[in-house]
């Protein structure tokens, strides 16, 4: 099958992504194969592509938002059939045994395995996933659109939650792409005020357009005080003047698994009244639960660009260039 692999490491304009043909993947006990249909384009991959994140595999195949159709089940499975439909996300494993799984806090595994990083993703005709991992995705969303929820929409959820905001309290957004259009949906329907504060005219247009209560840019203050904020923007400077931009006892949940370096911070303005800082890391199973039920009752729907897989390394200078707005979502067939 063919599928694209991270060659060299770098910037995305030297072409990090190269062609490969693999055999196509047999699943061996509790896996599935996946015929993938449609693989979302994270900015996950470009950090991986780019060398912010070291490559764990030579040649791995990236993608972790991946949707396809369950081909060929190995032995010992059971969650599925031939034929259904499947999401695949970056947690593609844990050892069920460490300390966190122990207590539920499996995003904190350290043996963890994680798609398109450890193990192929999605960038590919097919991948393998452990069936235990595998996520049913809801009816009246189809795969195009279900596909950035498996990462984006998933992080940004459990950012959300982790930045703590009271029922009808203030959240701001820094940074609006695939993740943030889907995390601002969420909090606009559980009656949030979202305050987006981002550059770029065509994230800008979209999160007016999803009706967000203010849109400015990242250095200047909101119009009021927020109760939380998630930081989706890589770039560690916004930091402080996030932190700058919180109510007391508010928190910042950083959304990214990359962040440039955070410079110093000044204790008496950005964290003194016990404001916080925490990142996020990855999600749980039942984080993934979660967020596909309520994705599906509230009607979040996200903003895609379609390219063929063919054309994976356009999607992902685009999505470097800041060249559209919401996710990139590459089609298999
Ligand atoms: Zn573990
Ligand atoms: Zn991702």
């Amino acid at each position: 099958m063919r599928a694209w692999a991270v060659g060299r490491p770098g910037p995305v304009d030297t072409g990090p992504l190269v062609r490969v043909d693999r055999e196509l993947p047999g699943p061996g006990p509790g896996q599935l194969r996946v015929d993938v249909t449609c693989c979302g384009v994270c900015r996950t991959d470009l950090h991986l592509a780019e060398g912010d994140l070291a490559p764990r595999r030579p040649l791995v195949v990236p993608g972790h938002e991946v949707v396809g159709r369950v081909a060929a089940l190995g032995p010992g499975t059971g969650r599925f059939a031939v034929g259904d439909r499947v999401g695949v996300a970056w947690l593609g494993g844990t050892d069920g045994s460490c300390r966190f799984c122990r207590r539920g806090d499996e995003n904190l595994c350290t043996a963890p395995v994680f798609t398109g990083w450890d193990v192929d993703g999605g960038y590919a005709e097919a991948c393998l996933v452990d069936e235990r991992f595998a996520h049913r995705l809801p009816d009246g969303v189809d795969d195009e659109h279900a596909a950035p929820l498996l990462c984006a929409g998933l992080i940004g959820y459990r950012a959300l939650r982790l930045a703590d905001v009271p029922p009808g309290g203030v959240l701001g957004v820094y940074g609006f792409g695939g993740s943030a259009h889907l995390t601002a949906q969420v909090a606009l329907a559980q009656g949030l005020r979202v305050h987006v504060l981002t550059r770029g005219e065509h994230n800008r247009a979209l999160a007016r357009r999803l009706g967000a209560d203010s849109v400015g840019d990242a250095r200047d203050p909101p119009p009021e005080p927020l109760d939380g904020a998630v930081l989706f923007a890589p770039a560690g400077d916004l930091v402080p003047v996030a932190l700058r931009a919180l109510d007391r006892g508010g928190t910042l949940a950083v959304a990214g698994i990359w962040l440039s370096d955070v410079p110093p911070l000044v204790y008496a303005d950005e964290l003194f009244q016990e404001r916080r800082l925490r990142s996020v890391t990855a999600n749980t199973r039942r984080d993934a639960e979660e967020f596909l039920t309520l994705a599906a009752r509230l009607g979040v729907r996200a903003t895609t660009v379609p390219y063929p897989v063919d054309e994976a390394p356009r999607a992902l200078a685009d999505l470097a260039h800041g060249r559209f707005g919401g996710a990139a979502v590459l089609h298999a067939r």
